[in-house]
């Protein structure tokens, strides 16, 4: 099914994963200062609330001694000897506010000078600090964790949007020109598939107009054309058939007549590259036969360039296949085979499913090869033909599934070979 790609859908998902996580993340980012401030101002608070305790308990207990917490340390200088018991990161600090590490631990501290007594109040921050981690990693997870999902998610919505759209395509895929179908456009849809759907059977209807018209004109024009060839063919038969005729007159209308078999052949090829329709039924068809009369308009011309007749195709071989499609086709290379050859053989055989039409002829170039089953496209040849006739042989081969291939080369003559399936 012509479905569409999976890019579109991807596309879709990845947009909204970055949205995601350009919100989530803008989020997170400000969640995150906010509260790094947060933190950072409770801590001054706390630190600065310790200190108003520990000058206070001292202004009313002089002797008071601050007793160690889990994560408070605190102590009060009078004099030199306590400065020299102070631990390491303390002893040089002047008053104000300081951070300190003693080895992984993070210290806030506060010092406070009053009447000449110094206040030490350090706070173990470890707590804290592992929180503010934990944070972190909360925030950067779920930053993680909205984009996968949004991926997810995007995914499978745009899988939703677009499956209507999948749908019509395969719809519209499976349409064939003047075949009844279903209404494209069904109740449910979207309004823009619902618009799509209705814009393709409005094209489809117009399409099946044209082609209706054309059929009509090809029909009424085979129609008009083939009166008349009758007229001249039936005309032929009866002067050829009068014995009065002198030998003269009767190769002119034996000439004539040969024309117009040709024609009505020509209108035939034409209508059928026109309609690019089946030419009747499939049926058992005798290959020998068919061969006979595809011959039979060119035994004139093979008896006066003196060319063997070579025909190697078994009585019964049978094929199920539409007589006249092979017959054109048979026509069109045995034509061409007696009309490139001036002398030498023309040659026609079966055998394994392959029919070959070869010929020892003037051949064609390696140029000219790859090409001559192009429309209108003819290889040198000064003496007129339309270029039209491997164009509908490669039409009605195609057409069929036969398969067709020429081998060739200037002075060696031609072999076209039908393979059926
Ligand atoms: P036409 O014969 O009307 O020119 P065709 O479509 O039948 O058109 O052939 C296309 C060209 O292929 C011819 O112009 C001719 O040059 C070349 N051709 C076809 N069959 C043969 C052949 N058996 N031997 C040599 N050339 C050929």
């Amino acid at each position: 099914m012509a479905g569409i790609k999976p890019g579109l859908r991807l596309r879709v998902a990845l947009a909204l994963a970055l949205a995601c996580l350009l919100v989530v993340g803008a989020l997170g980012f400000t969640l995150y200062t906010a509260s790094e401030d947060l933190e950072d101002t409770l801590l001054d608070q706390l630190v600065s609330e310790e200190m108003d305790f520990l000058v206070k308990r001292h202004q009313q207990i002089p002797a008071y001694l601050p007793q160690p917490s889990s994560n408070f340390q605190s102590y009060i200088v009078r004099d030199a000897q306590e400065q020299a018991r102070l631990p390491d990161y303390l002893r040089n600090l002047g008053p104000g506010r300081h951070e300190r590490f003693v080895g992984k631990d993070e210290f806030q501290i506060l010092v406070r000078e009053e009447n000449g007594i110094r206040y030490y109040v350090a706070y173990e921050v470890g707590l804290y600090e592992q929180r503010e981690q934990e944070f972190k990693l909360l925030v950067w997870l779920s930053v993680l964790t909205a984009t996968l999902v949004s991926l997810a998610l995007g995914y499978w919505l745009s899988g939703v949007l677009v499956r209507q759209v999948t749908e019509l395509a395969g719809r519209v895929s499976e349409l064939k020109p003047g075949q009844r179908h279903e209404a494209l456009a069904r109740p449910g849809q979207g309004p823009e598939v619902a618009l799509l759907a209705r814009a393709f059977e409005d094209y489809q209807s117009r399409i099946e107009q044209m082609i209706r018209r054309e059929q009509e004109f090809t029909s009424n024009a085979s129609h008009e054309l083939r009166t008349p060839l009758t007229a001249i063919r039936t005309s032929c038969e009866m002067l050829l058939a009068d014995p009065a005729l002198g030998e003269k007159s009767r190769a002119r209308v034996a000439w004539i007549d040969e024309a117009a078999d040709r024609m009505a052949e020509q209108i035939q090829a034409l209508l059928f590259l026109a309609r690019g329709q089946a030419l009747g039924e499939i049926e058992p068809v005798a290959l020998a036969d068919c061969v006979a009369e595809a011959i039979e308009p060119h035994r004139g011309e093979i008896a006066r360039k003196g060319l063997a007749l070579e025909i190697d195709v078994a009585r019964d071989a049978v094929l199920e296949l539409n007589y006249p499609a092979l017959r054109l086709v048979l026509g069109n290379l045995v034509r061409n085979a007696v009309h490139y050859t001036e002398r030498g053989f023309v040659r026609i055989g079966y055998a394994a499913r392959d029919l070959t039409v070869a010929d020892s002829g003037s051949g064609i170039s390696p140029e000219h090869l790859p090409r001559v089953f192009e429309r209108f496209y003819r290889a040198a040849d000064p003496d007129g033909g339309s270029g039209l006739g491997l164009a509908i042989v490669k039409r009605i081969c195609d057409h069929y599934g036969w398969k067709i291939e020429v081998e060739s080369a200037p002075m060696k003559g031609s072999v076209f070979r039908i393979t059926f399936p």
